[in-house]
Formats: C-alpha cells, structure tokens, sequence
C-alpha cells in the first residue's frame, strides 16, 4: 500500500487499475474528490504488465532485427548479426517496471489511497477488500474497471509450458522452433508477426473465412498477402478440434481431421471478461450473461452510483477506449456531465505490416445507406516510402459521396499506427475530404499518403496516372 489506511470512507472507488481505472481515478481526484483505487495485482493492468507496453516492446526489438538483416539493401553489411532472446524479454520487464513507477509517481502525487487487493461488492455502496488483510471500504460512487483475461477453452487448456496464453508467451525466455496460434484477431496476429520476425516458423489457424475479420476486407487480404511473402503460413476457415501437450510439443487438430505440430501452441481466441467473482449481485449490478456490463453514454450502469469502463464495459478492447471511458464515467460521478462516443475510434493493429483503421469500412458505409466511395493510394508511390524502403500497403479514405465527409480510413503499411491520428481528427471533427486535400503536408513524408488518397477520391490523383 502506498499511504496507510485509515480512512474507510471516500467520495469515489475505481475497481482496478487498468488504462481504465487509474485515469478515472486521477480525474476525480483532480477535481477534488477524496479517491480509493483498488488494484488486486499491479498497477498499469493489463495494458502495461501483460498487453499493449511488453507486447510492443519485443515487437520494436523484432523491428531492428528485421532492419539488421536487410541492411544490405541500404549498403551497409553487419558479419554475422545476432540477438539474444532473454535479453530482449528482460528489457520488456524494465520498460515495464520503469512505466509502472512512473504511474505509482502519479498515483501518489494525485493524493489517491491505493488500496492493495481483491475488491468483492458486500452492497451498492460497500466493498470488501481481500489483501493483507481482510478490510471494508465504502463509496458515494463506484466505477468498475476490473478489465478481462485470456480465454479459455477446454479443448485447448492452458499448461503454461507447451499451450500458451497471451500472458504466458510473453513470459517466456527462450524463443521455439515452431509455433501454432489458434486464432487470427488482433492478439493472434500481432504475436505472428513478432515471433516470424524472430526467424521461429508459425502457423495461424482461423476459424472465420479470413485473418482479422472484424476489418474491412481489403485490409485482411493485405495482411494475408504479406504473411504469405513472409513465410507464415495461414489457415483460414479451420475451426481446431482439440490441442494436446506431450513431452516434446503439441498435437493440434482440426475438426476436418488434419493435424499441426509445434513446439508451442498460442491460444488467443479472446477474452473473459472479470466481473464474475465480483460479487455484482450485492450491488444489484447486471450483466449481459457473458460478463459484460450494459452501461449508457455517461457509462452509467443499472444502478444508480455505479460506473463500469474499459474491456467489461465495451465492444472495444483497446486502452485508449478504456482511458476516455474512465475520464467520462469520473467526470459524470463527480457531477460534471461528459458523454462517450464511438464514432472516431482508431485501432491499431501492430502486426507487419502495420494496420489502423478509425470510422467506417466501405462494405460498412454502403450497409449503414451511404453513397460511398472509396480513394486509395499505395505507399509504393511515396518518394519517403522509397527512400526508406518502407512500400508495402496503402492508405485509403472512404467518404460520402454527396456531402464528401470522411466517413472512415484504412491503412496498411510503414508507421499505420502514428498516420491513423490524422483521421481520428477529421472523422471526430465530421472533415470533409477537401479538409484533407487543402491542408498542406509536409514533403518527403509518409503523411502525403493522406493528401494522395484524398485527391483519389476526387478522381485528381496527382502522382498516379489517371483513370482512363
Ligand atoms: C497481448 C495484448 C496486447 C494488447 N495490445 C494492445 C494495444 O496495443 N493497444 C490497445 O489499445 N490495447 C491493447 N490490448 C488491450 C488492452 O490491454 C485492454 O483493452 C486494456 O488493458 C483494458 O483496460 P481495463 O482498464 O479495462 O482493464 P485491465 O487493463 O485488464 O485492468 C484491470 C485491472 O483490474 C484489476 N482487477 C480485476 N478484478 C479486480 C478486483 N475485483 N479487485 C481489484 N482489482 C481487480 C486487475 O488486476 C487489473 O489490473 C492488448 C491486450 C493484450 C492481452
């Protein structure tokens, strides 16, 4: 703990100190509410200890490998190039202990009581906190914020040695010779991309017709075209049977009877959300049966004083999302009114290449009764993306064909995950596509991608042939 306890009764209580919890819980304090954050395991929750920040670090340590190994291309040669594995993971865990004390700083200069241990609803407004010991606290209001786990299934269940979860794979120190991922979203995908990058052979088994189906059809096909050049191989409409440990690797089997074996399996088929052993029945909280929370626009839920955010809260399991949840169910639990919405919210993919997207797709826009259309442009005609040999994919903005809003943008390729701001702010900001094409953009960068898909879109492609 970091201040010692005495008080038992505070204005807020945030369950959990994810990217949504703690936001909450400094912007309540911010304005001047007495705050209790409740946090069973470490600050930063799944985000900074076992998602987003250790993910992304192997990931940009994979990136310099990659780029050593084709510096030849650039005129310079490096004799024998190496890497070392455990080093790698034991950077990972700096940067994250290094990012956790930067948030307990903040915790404490924030004057937040942080309470250590596993909070239980005993009533709509009373908490019992399991840690060290056994204690009761009590709040006007509470925002829930206890975010999900990986998934389990029982076909494939979890040994932490030879049939991974998410948390588990990033633990390990040394790299396998083969891996199986069963499942091809965004937690899949991105772990094929980092562990391929390695030089280990992968496997991604899908169930649904293509990799990371949830996005435009343009951007899987992409994607899979990118894994196929880069060597990982890809079954798409395979549902896995059963996967089975045994002393030297794993036995996967498909429900057609085919049969994988890998060192390592990865299970990344989505996730549970934390909200069973919470007691939400004592506060009279409900939940949509598979441990989601219904909230409305001010993430209210049901009960009158309660507040859930982040993954159990939300169609979106992203930490940004569960950040500006937390800051608008804070400011609505402190009497200032703040509403969510979802309409310009991007997502980043951090596979290679890299993929983002915000808005609407064009199959989406046309179902939702748009005349809609779409301009693209490849990064292969971009004097940076030359220079830096980064030229794979596109960008492509989808807008409305009478009124010319941006509707939604794709990218596929070098630095999606920074380029995707751009249209988060002209969606947010309902743009138009002229929004675009007038404002000037720096030269050389990969930024013009955007001016270049804009004036596609008006059929006035300036550094690609026209249409005859
Ligand atoms: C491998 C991986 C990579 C990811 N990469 C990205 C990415 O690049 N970008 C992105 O936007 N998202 C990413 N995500 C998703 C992101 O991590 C989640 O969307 C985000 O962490 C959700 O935040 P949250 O606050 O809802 O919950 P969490 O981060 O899960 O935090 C919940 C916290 O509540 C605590 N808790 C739970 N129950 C209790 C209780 N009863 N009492 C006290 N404490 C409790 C937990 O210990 C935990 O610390 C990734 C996820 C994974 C698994």
């Amino acid at each position: 703990m970091l201040f010692h306890m005495t008080k038992k009764h505070f204005d807020i209580i945030v369950i959990g100190a994810g990217p949504g919890g703690y936001p909450a819980a400094i912007r309540a304090a911010q304005i001047g509410k007495s705050v209790a954050l409740v946090e069973a395991g470490e600050l930063g929750g799944t985000c900074l200890n076992v998602g987003c920040i250790p993910s992304k670090t192997l990931i940009a340590g994979a990136e310099i490998w990659q780029s050593v190994l084709n510096c030849s291309k650039f005129g310079i040669s490096v004799e024998n190039p190496t890497f070392d594995y455990a080093k790698m993971v034991e950077r990972k865990d700096n940067v994250v202990k290094k990012v956790r004390s930067g948030l307990e700083g903040l915790i404490k200069a924030n004057k937040i009581t942080l309470v250590r241990g596993f909070a239980t609803f005993l009533s709509p407004k009373k908490l019992k906190i399991d840690g060290d010991e056994t204690q009761e606290i009590t709040g006007d209001k509470i925002i829930i914020a206890t975010g999900s786990s990986p998934k389990e299934i029982p076909a494939f269940p979890f040994d932490g040695k030879r049939i991974l979860n998410s948390t588990d794979i990033l633990a390990m120190t040394k790299l396998p010779k083969s891996l199986v991922i069963i499942g091809g979203g965004v937690i899949g995908c991105e772990f094929a991309s980092l562990f391929n990058a390695l030089g280990v052979e992968v496997t991604v088994l899908e169930m649904m017709p293509r990799l990371i189906p949830m996005e435009a059809e343009a951007v899987s096909s992409a994607l899979e075209k990118a894994y196929r050049k880069q060597g990982i191989k890809v079954e798409v409409g395979k549902m896995v049977k059963k996967a089975e440990a045994g002393e030297n690797g794993v036995k996967i089997e498909l429900e057609e009877g085919k049969v994988y074996e890998a060192e390592l399996c990865l299970v990344a088929v989505g996730r549970s959300m934390n909200t069973d052993k919470i007691g939400l029945d004592k506060a009279g909280v409900k939940d949509d049966g598979k441990g989601n929370i219904p909230t409305n626009e001010k993430m209210e839920t049901n009960v009158e004083g309660i507040y859930a955010i982040g993954d159990i809260a939300s169609k979106w399991w992203l930490a940004h999302v569960a950040s500006h949840q937390g800051l608008v169910a804070a400011s609505n639990a402190c009497g200032k009114p703040a509403r969510m919405h979802y309409d310009a919210v991007p997502s980043v993919i951090f596979t290679h290449p890299e993929i983002a997207t915000c808005g609407l797709s064009l199959e989406e826009a046309i179902d939702q009764g748009y005349d809609a259309t779409v301009g693209a442009f490849p990064f292969q005609a971009l004097g940076k993306s030359q220079a830096s040999l980064k030229t794979e994919g596109f960008a492509q903005i989808v807008t409305d064909k009478k009124t010319h809003q941006i509707l939604g943008a794709q990218i596929v390729g070098t630095e999606a995950s920074t380029l995707i701001a751009e249209m988060a702010v002209a969606i947010g900001n309902e743009l138009t596509v002229e929004c675009i094409t007038e404002t000037i953009h720096a030269h050389p960068t990969v930024a013009e991608v955007w001016m270049e898909a804009a004036l596609v879109a008006f059929e006035t492609p300036l550094h690609l042939p026209p249409k005859r």
